[in-house]
């Protein structure tokens, strides 16, 4: 048997630890020895309020990284060391935060070299997030000379790996937060000026105000999208990801059309297997964050993450929270 935390209830949300035996999990071609696990927002969403969960029982975990116990699929054998992440791992297929997971090969990546399977999970979602964001954006004519980079909940997963990112590749990182206890931590991460969140939104719906961005980094959405749409500067691009701090989005076209700005989409659960191994292959090279360890991780076991949801939806977490399995 295996240990195994459970969403045993959706509405109410009940969850607790189980021992599970291997014939409890899905199908799947490839059997994988859990060793870390991470907590990402969506994995609160799952395990506190009980959204997004297809089916109950359900082992939540949208992230994991481990070691195949065994495959039917030729492309595996026992002993690699793999990653999966996202599609509908944690929340239509049991996920990560279990000793034992079973997944389709299709959704299976092998680790690259130059991350170990902690560091793997140190990034996972977030920093896969982070990456695809910044990839996208360079892709979109982004280059260290064009000004300032906003990155906006700074201090979140996806924001503070993608701090660290820019700042690593030559970007002056502009870090909004609002947390105003954690600025040194910004600047350590690579930030060189932290704005409060509070001044990064557009209150006023006002579509255009003074250009002041080469390019932003967007896990936040709402009025802090609305906010950096109108702040580009021409030819910009804004990645969105994320809705940590709302879902509507009011502006016009005259940003579009005057300043030629683009506002990029960023999906990493259906991100095709190709571009996937690509970024996983950027995040164990050029895009590895320094500074991993110190700062930046809290790892915790399968009894802390009923804390760790609440956590993490109030915006609470700094960083990422690593789950040792
Ligand atoms: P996280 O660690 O909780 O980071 C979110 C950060 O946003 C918080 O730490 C906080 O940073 C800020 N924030 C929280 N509430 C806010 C509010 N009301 N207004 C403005 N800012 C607020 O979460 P995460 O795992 O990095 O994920 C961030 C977002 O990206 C989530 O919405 C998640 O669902 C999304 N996401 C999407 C994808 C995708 O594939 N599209 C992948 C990963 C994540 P400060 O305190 O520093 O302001």
């Amino acid at each position: 048997t295996f240990k195994a935390f459970v969403l045993e209830n959706s509405k109410p949300v009940q969850t607790n630890i189980q021992e599970w035996t291997v014939d409890q999990l899905p199908e799947g071609e490839v059997l994988i020895q859990v060793a870390y696990s991470s907590v990402n927002y969506k994995d609160g969403l799952v395990g506190h309020t009980g959204n997004l969960a297809e089916f109950t029982p359900l082992v939540p975990g949208i992230d994991l990284a481990g070691t195949v116990v065994e495959s039917s699929d030729p492309r595996y054998s026992k002993g690699d060391e793999v990653i999966a992440t996202s599609y509908r791992i944690g929340t239509g297929h049991h996920g990560g935060f279990s000793e034992m997971a079973r997944i389709p090969a299709d959704w299976v990546v092998e680790k690259p070299e130059g991350l170990t399977l902690r560091e793997a999970m140190i990034l996972g979602t977030a920093g896969f997030t982070a990456a695809l964001s910044v990839m996208q954006l360079e892709k979109n004519g982004l280059a260290p000379e064009q000004g300032p980079v906003l990155v906006v909940g700074a201090s979140g997963g996806v924001g503070s790996l993608a701090v660290n990112m820019l700042s690593n590749r030559g970007y002056q990182v502009t870090a909004g937060t609002g947390k105003d206890h954690e600025h040194e931590y910004l600047k350590k991460l690579g930030a060189t000026e932290i704005i409060h969140r509070d001044e990064l939104v557009d209150k006023e719906n006002k579509s255009i105000r003074k250009s002041k961005w080469a390019g932003a980094v967007d896990p936040v959405g709402g009025k802090t999208t609305q906010y950096i749409l109108s702040s580009l500067s021409y030819g910009a691009s804004v990645a969105t990801s994320g809705l940590a701090g709302g879902l509507e989005v009011e502006t016009d076209v005259r940003p579009f059309i005057g300043r030629g700005i683009n506002w990029l989409g960023i999906d990493s659960v259906q991100c095709p297997m190709p571009l996937r191994k690509q970024v996983w292959q950027r995040l164990a090279s050029d895009l590895k964050p320094t500074s991993l360890e110190d700062e930046l991780v809290a790892e915790i076991g399968l009894q802390q993450l009923d804390q760790t949801f609440s956590d993490i939806l109030e915006g609470k977490v700094k960083g990422r929270v690593l789950v040792k399995l």
